[in-house]
């Protein structure tokens, strides 16, 4: 068995979809990013590569290459799960959490949760997703940023 860490930041803007672990959520304002800066599903994939030792997101898909603008960070986790597969790896468990003042997320957790199980041939029952405020304390409390940070265990097949 194998265990990852995975971290992301990103900027909130008017004007940009919010999208998280694939699930648009309506909101005034949506997250800065190359991709469709879905953080949730950054953090699950650098914890994924982490675990494998396979670097992260960053070094796998540059923000410098056009093929990757606006992408759905579903498809991006669907690559890091073809990586897995060549290692004969699988999920274990993931446990993630979105740290987020507003809006309330959870409405919408469980389909970000059967999101990221489908992109990763896995069952909803191995994958947690979480959110939590900051009490409107830092950048996530006032607004002006989304964060996320994941765990998670492969395991050999
Ligand atoms: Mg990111």
């Amino acid at each position: 068995m194998r265990i990852g860490y995975g971290e992301d930041t990103h900027r909130l803007q008017e004007g940009r979809k919010l999208i998280l672990g694939g699930v648009e959520i309506p909101f005034e304002k949506g997250l800065l990013g190359h991709s469709d800066a879905d953080v949730l599903t950054h953090a699950v994939m650098d914890a994924l590569l982490g675990a494998m030792a396979a670097g992260d997101i960053g070094r796998l898909f540059p923000d410098t290459d056009e093929a990757y603008r606006g992408i759905s960070s579903l498809r991006l986790l669907e690559r890091v799960y073809a990586l897995m597969r060549e290692r004969h790896m699988c999920l274990g468990n993931l446990d993630a959490v979105i740290i987020a003042q507003r809006p309330k997320l959870a409405p919408y957790i469980n389909a970000m949760r059967e999101n990221i199980a489908a992109a990763l041939g896995a069952n909803a029952e191995r994958v947690s997703v979480k959110a939590t405020t900051t009490e409107g304390c830092g950048p996530e409390g006032r607004g002006e940023t989304m964060s996320a940070r994941c765990v998670c265990t492969l395991e050999s097949h």
